[in-house]
């Protein structure tokens, strides 16, 4: 589903402050990694590791400074030349803070009919009844569509920002941290959502998280990194049972 190789981003070394200090900071530094149709990748590591950088390339929001990215089939570079939407058809992102990503000025409507519009080419009436599915989907009242972000709790916000994530009909999800910002009973309630959703709509799913315990009960595969790189990539299985790179071993040590 997607495949990234030698993937770096680096931040800085620019010429914007001549005679200042130059700082530059690799990001993500020569990664690697696939994702299998089907599958829940995990990237886990440290604040500052940089994966959401990672994350940001995927979506098109961020430019690689160099390596190649496979997504859904499809070059990075093909997708980025057909237009900013064409990353949108492949690949959707939800992010930590829910509130935060939904347009403040939009009703749940627009923002849903946004990209269903745009992404799907769907008429009016089929609009409504994907709308009236995606909420289905997400286990939310019909009268949130009338309704601004702000009415809504935490839990609530981000189920309305994943149903606008599957409006695209993407076939990859990028969750960044996805349950951080949430209640611990709202966020085992959110993973239940995701695993299920991911099953019915055949999704693959990149979720990134510090949160190991999250990690080892939603990932198939998991990718740890470490200033910029991914030092250890194996099954959830092997990774927390039989961890080999010291980083990894110290991680699982430190966890709660
Ligand atoms: P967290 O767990 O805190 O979300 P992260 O693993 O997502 O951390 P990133 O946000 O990807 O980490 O940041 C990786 C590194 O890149 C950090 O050193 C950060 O300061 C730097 N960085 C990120 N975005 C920029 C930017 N736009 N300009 C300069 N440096 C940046
Ligand atoms: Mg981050």
């Amino acid at each position: 589903a997607l495949e990234v190789t030698d993937l770096t981003k680096q931040f800085g070394g620019g010429r914007r402050f001549p005679g200042g200090r130059n700082h530059v900071v690799k990001a993500v530094d020569q990664v690697s990694l696939k994702l299998v149709r089907g599958e829940t990748l995990a990237v886990v590591g440290e604040s500052g590791s940089g994966k959401s950088t990672l994350a940001r390339m995927l979506v098109g929001l961020e430019k690689p400074t160099s390596g190649q990215m496979r997504i859904g089939g499809k070059d990075a570079g093909a997708l980025a030349r057909e237009g900013a939407r064409a990353f949108g058809r492949v690949i959707q992102y939800v992010f930590q803070d829910p509130v935060a990503s939904l347009n403040p000025r939009k009703t749940i409507r627009e923002t849903l009919e946004t990209p269903l519009r745009v992404l799907c080419g769907y008429d009016a009436a089929k609009r409504r009844d994907r709308m009236q599915d995606l909420l289905d989907a997400v286990q939310m009242p019909k009268d949130t569509l009338e309704r601004y972000p702000h009415e809504f709790s935490g839990g609530q916000a981000q189920r309305i920002a994943i149903a606008r994530a599957l409006a695209a009909e993407a076939e990859i999800l990028i969750l960044d941290e996805p349950v951080s910002a949430l209640d611990v009973s709202v966020q085992a309630q959110v993973l239940l959502l995701l695993s299920r959703l991911k099953a019915e709509f055949d999704l693959s799913y990149l979720f990134i998280s510090h949160d190991l315990a999250v990690v080892e009960a939603i990932a198939d595969r998991v990718a740890v990194m470490h200033f910029g790189k991914v030092v250890e990539e194996a099954s959830a299985e092997r990774l927390f049972s039989q961890p080999e790179h010291d980083y990894t071993k110290r991680l699982l040590a430190s966890a709660p």
